[in-house]
């Protein structure tokens, strides 16, 4: 099962809360023995977590918020009053939001509206209309295209008009070992999520420019996009682990390893800053700064490797491509989380993404060779048609208010592709593990191009 990359995605809500019980077989961590998967709500749960005895189901607290959440205006609802059928809102939310669980949800479904609980006492419930036929949302509600939309090309590059935002997934450099992504297996070498997400950004770019694209970068350095550090997260750190029942925590994390690494203020207060606010920050950025109309997240996966002073090789090689869905009605219980899922649904983002996220999984799937990866957790779903294609709500595929393709290309701690990652970026064939091999990143880049290109061309007005 991942490690490195799924099981510490972004995305999970941090708040420790009661856990819903396992789902899914265990599923092995990779440094720590307990990850924040197994102690936040909605997460893949995998072994029995250290949390406070769970509250009892009948008290739903539906005004909580996720970690660093804010409070949702739900008047911004109103503006998709009486644009979404009813129909299109049941197939919309069994097919792709749901995660299929038999327990009711915080709404209430009428025969020509949806009655949502805000988790706000001084107006509990907002009603959303539905159509009677499908109509436009009032203009306003997105900055993004459709590729319908876009101007004509008459001749110009297949990617002219067409704004994409690249998000090189984590921050590397200085803070690799912090966020877990530094993978080293012999002294003098080793690898970084996030300077080989950066890296593959930096070619795709150029490639999407060279087709007519207009390409921003959400982060173009290895370092973080929020002005947070953990030391300002500290307060919000021993929240968390005073809720979960751990009133006294140890600070620092300093010869710790597994659940008692993860319980600290320094583990907590460091995973806000990298997980939680980076990734506000950089929804901010796409929402208000960039807006642009997709954007690409890139990752590369792991599976699990152990002690990270002394990690071990998988056999297993893969990708994904996740959109967003999938929410558990433990997630759905935080009012911010709620909203955003009602948002993008009333959005239709789903529309867009959906197709993008094939097109570019096909186009990876044609560049990598590699095989589909099959998750046995519950917190992801497939969805569509494609093998390649699951849902999950994840903090950035959730926050970015535009369709976002998510990509988990790679097992980081498979041999031959943590040697031909060691190698970079390169064109041709290079002597890698005994014979010769592209360079992944190159492959992750044409694998990309080739589905954005698909997927415009198909698409867009000629
Ligand atoms: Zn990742």
């Amino acid at each position: 099962m991942l490690a490195c990359c799924l099981m510490v995605t972004p995305g999970m809500p941090q708040t420790i809360a009661p856990v819903p019980p396992p789902a899914a077989a265990p599923v092995p961590a990779p440094t720590p023995a307990l990850t924040p998967a197994q102690i936040t709500p909605g997460a893949a749960p995998a072994t029995t977590p250290p949390v406070a005895p769970p509250i009892p189901p009948t008290v739903t607290r539906l005004d909580r918020l996720s970690a660093l959440g804010t409070k949702p205006d739900w008047s911004k609802l109103q503006a998709f009053h009486q644009t979404l059928t009813r129909a299109e809102f049941e197939t919309v939310m069994r097919d792709v939001y749901s995660d299929l669980s038999p327990l009711p949800p915080p709404w209430k479904l009428e025969s020509d509206g949806v009655v949502v609980k805000t988790g706000d006492p001084s107006k509990p419930e907002a009603r959303i209309a539905f159509a009677t036929r499908a109509e436009s949302p009032l203009p306003g509600t997105r900055t993004w295209r459709r590729a319908a939309e876009m101007p004509p090309l008459k001749g110009r590059p297949p990617l002219s008009d067409v704004h994409i935002a690249i998000d090189p997934g984590h921050i590397g450099g200085g803070y690799a070992q912090m966020e877990e992504r530094y993978l080293s297996f012999a002294p003098g070498e080793a690898i970084q999520e996030g300077q080989l997400t950066l890296i593959t950004a930096q070619i795709l770019a150029e490639r999407l420019k060279a087709l007519g694209a207009y390409v921003s970068l959400v982060r173009d350095r290895t370092e973080p996009v929020t002005d947070k550090r953990p030391s300002d997260l500290v307060d919000a750190a021993r929240q968390i682990l005073t809720e979960a029942g751990f009133p006294q925590p140890q600070e620092n994390y300093t010869n710790l390893t597994g659940d008692a690494k993860i319980l600290t203020v320094q583990w907590q207060s460091e995973k806000l800053f990298y997980r939680v606010s980076e990734i506000q920050a950089r929804a901010k950025k796409v929402n208000e700064t960039i807006k642009p109309d997709v954007v690409l997240c890139l990752h590369f996966n792991a599976e699990a490797w152990g002690d990270a002073t002394a990690p071990q090789f998988s056999p297993m090689n893969h990708m994904h491509v996740l959109v967003n869905g999938c929410y558990s009605p433990v997630e759905l219980e935080q009012q911010d989380v709620r909203f955003e899922m009602f948002h993008r649904l009333f959005s239709r983002i789903h529309d867009e993404e959906l197709p993008l996220a094939e097109a570019v999984a096909n186009g990876m799937r044609s560049a990598t060779e590699l095989p589909a990866y099959v998750y046995t957790t519950p917190n992801a779903r497939h969805v569509g048609s494609n093998a390649y294609i699951y849902a999950r709500n994840l903090l950035a595929n959730r926050l970015y208010q535009c369709p976002v393709v998510y990509l988990e290309p790679f097992v980081m701690n498979h041999e031959e592709t943590y040697r031909r990652l060691l190698n970079g970026h390169y064109l041709g064939r290079t002597l890698t593990a005994g014979r010769l091999q592209t360079s992944a990143v190159e492959d992750y880049v044409r694998g990309i191009v080739s589905g954005i290109l698909a997927y415009y061309q198909k698409h867009r007005p000629s």
